[in-house]
């Protein structure tokens, strides 16, 4: 086992996309990043600027939060980490109880941090932040769809008043104003806060010009709590510049295969354009799944001939109005876990059959498909589509490594599903 270098940052993420999501701005930025699937047992064994740990924390109960995120924070921080950095959703999904406030604060405590900032802003994906109010593409969050969220309702758009009722310590603003000014105004804006008793602030940012002008300031706090947004700013802090070695993955080899647990617009759009390029599509019927049909062997007998000459798309997304019908007869909650664990299954048996570059489309079918493939981390590369790179990782059914991409749902252009084998080769 090599001892790998001191870790830069280490960062803590809510949930898993989430994570990618994270990993990918910090490579972007010039930093060498693996994401763990949750906290690892055993030390870091390889080398890395950034590690970012994947929770699944954000709907969670607090206290079990606080506790996974503190969990988290001790195997980085014995991993040397200078920085850490708690990662959230660019929508601020959080109830009145938190997440968000209670982790942040929990980590302050545990870091003995004094001051701490917190920002979605997010512009590359139009989450802005302008007088403390954030902002989904062109409107208020509270108008974005975000406050009929079923599990994270955001019907209050502005930040401070949103964190402040779930902090203890007192939550300010360090407004557009400060941060247009640069480093040295937001250092100052910082002191003045500090000494108003201000623990935490939420800062302003409307580009990533915005961003890259905090970065500075942000260089010598213990905690930085954000969205992805602000990690394009933090290499810097560490001489880091923006570099392909960075994303460097081993060179690809062996077959190629999709599988899609996603009914978002963007995924059945993707599926579309893949069965319209001519290739093999195969659809997994989910009532036959509830009949006890063995669909996972069907699927991986109709691949085993075809995936020789070329990538194959096995895949359960369907248009709205099937899936409710499905849901109907099923229940929700039923159906998806039915569906999962049947793609998870078939993601395994292919790479079980040698297929070595694998797309998963699906947040929650991503988090099944790396289970079965009893995937612990995976070394980030480049990026395909904004948000989704591809990812390099050990498998016990692929002993030197696979290359998997996880796309979450309403991400990637229409050709994804064949533009990813491109960007790979
Ligand atoms: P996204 O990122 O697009 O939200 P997810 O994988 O997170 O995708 O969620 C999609 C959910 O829908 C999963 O639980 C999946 O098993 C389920 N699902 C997929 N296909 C169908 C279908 N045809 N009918 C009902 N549920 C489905």
């Amino acid at each position: 086992m090599s001892s790998p270098a001191r870790l830069k940052i280490g960062c803590i993420a809510d949930d898993f996309t989430g994570a990618t999501d994270l990993a990918n701005n910090l490579v972007r930025a010039g930093m060498r990043v693996v994401q763990t699937i949750g906290v690892p047992q055993a030390p870091l064994d390889t080398e890395a600027d950034a590690v970012v740990v994947a929770l699944k924390s954000r709907t969670i109960p607090a206290n079990e939060a606080i506790a996974q995120s503190l969990d988290a924070l001790r195997w980085l921080q014995a991993q040397g980490a200078q920085q850490l950095y708690f990662k959230y959703c660019s929508t601020f999904d959080s109830t009145p109880a938190g997440n968000i406030g209670p982790v942040t604060e929990a980590l302050m405590g545990a870091l003995g941090c004094d001051f701490t900032i917190a920002t979605p802003a997010f512009p590359d994906n139009k989450r802005t932040v302008f007088k403390g109010y954030l902002f989904a593409g062109d409107v208020l969050l509270n108008e974005s769809g975000m406050q009929n969220h079923p599990l994270t309702p955001m019907t209050d758009p502005n930040l401070v008043r949103v964190l402040q009722a779930q902090c203890q310590r007192k939550v300010g603003l360090i407004d557009h104003n400060v941060v247009a000014q640069g480093e040295a105004a937001i250092r100052a804006r910082i002191a003045t806060l500090k000494a108003e008793g201000v623990r935490i602030a939420i800062v302003d940012a409307v580009s990533n010009a915005d961003l890259l002008r905090m970065g500075p300031a942000l260089s010598d706090m213990a905690l930085v709590t954000a969205g992805s947004g602000v990690a394009i700013a933090l290499p810097a802090n560490f001489g880091l510049q923006p570099t392909d070695q960075a994303a460097a993955l081993p060179a690809a080899s062996g077959l190629q295969a999709v599988v899609s647990g996603s009914c978002s617009v963007a995924t059945n759009q993707q599926v579309l354009h893949f069965i319209q390029s001519g290739r093999p599509a195969l659809a997994i019927d989910p009532l036959r799944i509830a009949a006890g049909q063995d669909v996972r062997a069907e699927a991986l007998a109709w691949a085993q001939d075809k995936i020789a000459h070329g990538p194959v798309l096995i895949y359960s997304t369907a248009e709205p109005a099937a899936v409710k019908s499905i849901q109907g007869q099923l229940g929700v909650e039923q159906a998806g876990a039915m569906v999962e664990e049947t793609i998870a299954g078939i993601a395994r048996g292919l790479v079980e059959l040698g297929v070595r570059q694998l797309v998963v489309a699906g947040g929650e079918t991503s988090g099944a498909c790396v289970q079965a493939l009893e995937i612990e981390q995976m070394r980030i590369g480049g990026q395909i589509d904004p948000g989704v790179p591809w990812c390099h990782a050990a498998s016990p059914a692929a002993p030197q490594g696979l290359h998997i991409t996880l796309k979450s749902g309403n991400f990637g252009t229409p050709d994804f599903f064949t533009k990813a084998f491109t960007a790979l080769a």
